[in-house]
């Protein structure tokens, strides 16, 4: 979680709890690489070790504490931008999807099916994932939309 996700949460909820510091452990480490293939030097970089960042906090249950009963607590346009992708992702140019054992991804089985059962265009994956960057402290990458973070909602 970055700062500015943190801060935005925070415009809808402003209350202690939300998120927790983790250790920037090996294995935490090695999946930030796996996200940004070809950028492990800079993740690196980002997250030393022995230093820490900031997650989600969650319940006993291992839910995530902005989990209610009806989903998520937040709107769509303060949500993590983790979340927003959630299970898409960026490789290139391309669409992928991650984690094959979520079931939106079984049910859907093409990409073109995910970003439609998710309401998502293929503009609006690419102008996540660079938001996400910024927010991460990644540089643009070359073919990204430009964008901006900016804490009033986004439409
Ligand atoms: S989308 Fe899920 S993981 Fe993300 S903040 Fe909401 S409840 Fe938590």
């Amino acid at each position: 979680m970055s700062d500015f996700e943190m801060e935005a949460i925070r415009t809808v909820w402003d209350a202690k709890g939300w998120f927790t510091g983790q250790e920037n452990t090996t294995a935490f480490v090695s999946n930030v690489c796996r996200l940004f293939p070809g950028e492990e030097g800079l993740v690196k970089k980002l997250f030393l070790p022995r230093r820490a960042h900031f997650r989600l906090a969650t319940k006993k249950d291992g839910t995530c504490a902005l989990l209610g009963e009806t989903g998520c607590l937040l709107p769509q346009e303060v949500r993590p931008y983790y979340c927003r992708l959630f299970p898409l992702w960026t490789v290139g140019r391309q669409i992928v999807a991650l984690g094959p054992q979520c079931l939106a991804i079984r049910e859907a089985k093409t990409i073109t099916r995910l970003l439609d059962s998710m309401s998502m265009s293929k503009a609006k994956v690419f102008d996540l994932h660079a938001r996400l960057r910024l927010a991460w402290g990644l540089p643009p990458k070359s073919g990204d939309p430009v964008v901006t973070l900016r804490l009033q909602r986004e439409k």
